[in-house]
């Protein structure tokens, strides 16, 4: 039995930090380097893949999901869909005084509770409803396009019928997390232990504020997270002091590397995403059709938000991504051109939200990692 140290590579900056300290602290032959492609990656990210390949001495093994199975599943379910269930909305009941909530109760009178315990308020249907069942129209279009395409990001994509969200954000569980663990777990099938390297700093977001240096997670399984104290500037100065480059990226207005865009993604950064590398937005558009023929609703935008109107191209029409690129282009929530904001920031030759252009700054602060 051999202890495996897994490291998950995304061409980002931490990743490649908390690589570079697993290879000096386990040695190039007990560690495994993983990246989980999304197939919504800069082309700069694979090529900086092979890169790092070659400074490191390393294969990184590419991991992609796969969803034809569930496409195909998809496609039958929807041939074959015959339900005549209608689904409405619905409001909260409150009592008279208009803030006492109503609350519902069963067959026998007893008021429902939750999970958690507490009293579910009561609901009433509003509107006539809608048909559960796909429509024939909505059938046809969606089987014309449902095919696999071998991108796993917009395979996905069409087989849920929608983008992922802020609320629903699947995409992370399906194409990076799920992979990475089933790629993990054939390891201890075979008789490994695994140690799982992650890239975290905990001053990234408040989710990973408390993230741990080094926790169990269960039989022969533990994750090693060696950069959460360090800060961006520290990591970055880590690998530069190994005489290794960052992903061209980050000197061309990205404060991150993932997906391109990423459904996340700031308003600077997309607006920055539509100056620099055009393509990616056209290829966004050609995805939100594709998706918008997958889905019973008729349309579907790879960034979602909430929107007070009901009809389906007026929603269309605000968030599609071209519309959110001139909306990336405003101040002010978004109502106002602001021309000169947009001269200001039209991308320079070469900027970075981390400096990188101020070369010299240090490579000494992270050494204290591998210790
Ligand atoms: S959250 Fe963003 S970077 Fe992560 S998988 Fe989803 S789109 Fe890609």
């Amino acid at each position: 039995m051999r202890v495996m140290h897994v490291v998950s590579v995304s061409g980002g900056k931490d990743s490649l930090a908390t690589l570079l300290i697993a290879i000096a602290r386990c040695g190039l032959a007990n560690v495994i380097a993983i990246f989980c492609d999304t197939g919504n990656e800069h082309e700069d990210t694979y090529a900086y893949l092979g890169y790092l390949e070659q400074q490191l001495g390393i294969k990184i093994v590419r991991l992609k999901a796969d969803f034809t199975a569930e496409l195909l599943a998809k496609r039958m379910f929807i041939a074959r869909d015959v339900r005549n269930r209608r689904e409405y909305d619905t409001c909260p009941v409150f009592e008279a005084d208009g803030v006492t909530p109503v609350p519902k109760r069963d067959g026998r009178g007893a008021v429902v509770l939750s999970k958690k315990g507490k009293p579910v308020q009561k609901t009433v249907k509003v509107g006539g409803g809608r048909r559960v069942r796909w429509t024939n129209k909505a059938k046809r279009r969606a089987l014309a396009v449902m095919f696999p395409s071998g991108n796993p990001f917009l395979d996905l994509c069409m087989w849920k019928g929608r983008f992922p969200s802020r609320t629903a954000q699947f995409c992370t569980q399906e194409l990076k997390t799920n992979m990475a663990v089933a790629f993990q777990l054939e390891l201890m099938e075979a008789g490994h232990r695994v140690i799982s390297w992650q890239g975290i700093r905990r001053d990234e977001s408040e989710n990973r504020r408390d993230a741990k240096k080094f926790e169990r997670v269960g039989r022969g399984l533990w994750i090693a997270r060696p950069i959460v104290d360090n800060t961006a500037a520290e990591v970055l100065a880590f690998s530069a002091s190994r005489g290794i480059e960052p992903n061209p990226l980050y000197l061309q207005d990205m404060n991150r590397v993932g997906c391109m865009p990423c459904i996340n993604c700031s308003k600077p950064e997309l607006r920055a995403i539509a100056a620099r590398f055009p393509a990616h937005p056209a290829r966004i558009a050609d995805w939100e059709w594709r998706v918008g023929q997958c889905s019973k609703r008729g349309y579907s935008t790879f960034m979602t938000d909430a929107h007070p109107a009901k009809d389906r191209r007026v929603v269309f029409a605000d968030l599609n991504i071209w519309a959110r690129i001139e909306w990336s282009k405003t101040s002010r929530g978004g109502r106002q051109y602001n021309l000169l904001d947009e001269e200001e920031n039209r991308p320079s030759g070469c900027s970075s939200s981390y400096g990188l252009c101020d070369e010299g700054a240090g490579g000494a602060v992270a050494e204290e990692a591998t210790a």
